[in-house]
């Protein structure tokens, strides 16, 4: 029985097939479909580096995305390209139907931008800092009074109206971010790893006004982090490796692709543990001391791996995979070859 269980070998085949999938897909004219970013073979070379590599997305009206890679896998770069902030050097991207090159003015008009470090006066209260960002906008005063209620109400703030920043909680602070960001209404939101340094309540309650903005203004988000169990909120994600979209997908395909269970086997040397059992399991992925097996057969126990099992075991641990799983084998795993 344990030699009929198989390592899920769905990523590592989905993710390129995936790609070649969307570039097979027609592209969609200006305005004409639901999709509210696109971008075909959209580029970033700097003299010696090539921070984004022909990335594919279509993203629909109303999704919430979400790129997910470890430093220096191009997210920031992606977005300031779409933004309209950054010229890529190859490729074309649509955002809210606008040519990001062509039409940077009418493209930054209809998005919000929320940066990893807060755009807040701290000197300034609550009030003053979103009339100020209205201003900006060239928003009516009366216009931006009822949407600063608005926004308020929907973020838990109508009490701290006139606190000045520098006294609110990072998580307000937060949620003031991107109050401000999307102050003018804008149909897609760009939020740079916006729960960094939150503590997991403040994490939760961002999302949950992600949530509620999605819902009520019908926003498009398309959101970097690197916190795998927040990314399974988003209605689909993509994987960056040095500056290529390796895999995408919704959370739950991509989970279900790794397999039935992972099972998680530690021990003072990993390496001898991935070997001794690489012949039942497969091929392991070693993090730290532990060393991950994805099996696909949902009818596996654990005293099936019982009987491989020698003195070097200290720990054995079956559970069903996750987001974070994916993570591990599309960074440090099978993937590495294919990217
Ligand atoms: P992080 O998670 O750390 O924010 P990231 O995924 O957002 O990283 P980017 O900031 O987009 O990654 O960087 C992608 C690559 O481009 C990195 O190798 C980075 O060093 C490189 N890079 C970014 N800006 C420049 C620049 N101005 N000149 C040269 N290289 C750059």
């Amino acid at each position: 029985m344990v030699g009929s269980a198989r390592i899920g070998t769905g990523i590592p085949v989905a993710g390129p097939k995936a790609v070649e999938r969307q570039m097979l897909e027609p592209w969609p004219e200006v305005g004409s479909g639901p999709f509210a970013v696109v971008a075909e073979n959209l580029s970033k070379r700097y003299a010696n580096i090539v921070a984004v590599d022909r990335i594919n997305l279509r993203i629909p009206e109303g999704q919430i995305f979400g790129l997910i890679g470890p430093n220096g896998s191009g997210k920031t770069t992606t977005i300031h390209m779409l933004a309209g902030l950054m010229r890529p050097t190859g490729g074309v991207a649509k955002v809210a139907g606008y040519d990001v090159h062509k039409q940077p003015v009418a493209v930054r008009r209809n998005i919000g931008l929320v940066f990893q470090e807060p755009a807040l006066d701290r000197n300034l209260t609550v009030q003053e800092n979103l009339e100020f960002a209205g201003a900006l906008h060239k928003m009516a005063p009366r216009l931006l009074n009822e949407r600063i209620s608005e926004l308020l109400r929907l973020f838990g703030l109508e009490n701290h109206r006139d606190v000045t920043v520098g006294k609110l909680s990072g998580g307000m602070r937060r949620a003031l971010d991107v109050a401000r960001g999307v102050l003018h209404r804008p149909r897609v939101l760009f939020l740079d790893e916006p729960t960094v340094g939150l503590d997991p309540t403040n994490r939760e309650s961002l999302w949950q006004f992600l949530q509620r903005l999605r819902q009520e203004e019908n926003i498009t988000v398309l959101v970097t982090t690197h916190y795998l169990e927040e990314a399974k909120a988003c209605d689909r994600v993509a994987f960056l490796k040095r500056g290529r979209v390796i895999c995408q997908g919704t959370p739950g395909e991509l989970v279900a692709s790794l397999g039935s269970y992972v099972l998680e086997v530690e021990g003072a040397h990993p390496e001898t543990i991935a070997k001794h059992l690489e012949s039942c399991f497969g091929r392991g992925l070693t993090i730290g001391t532990k060393v991950l097996f994805a099996i696909n057969d949902e009818n596996f126990t654990l005293d099936q791996a019982a009987r491989q099992l020698n003195r070097d075991v200290q720990a054995t641990h079956l559970r069903r995979p996750n987001l974070q799983d994916v993570y591990w084998w599309l960074i440090h795993g099978y993937a590495d070859k294919e990217s």
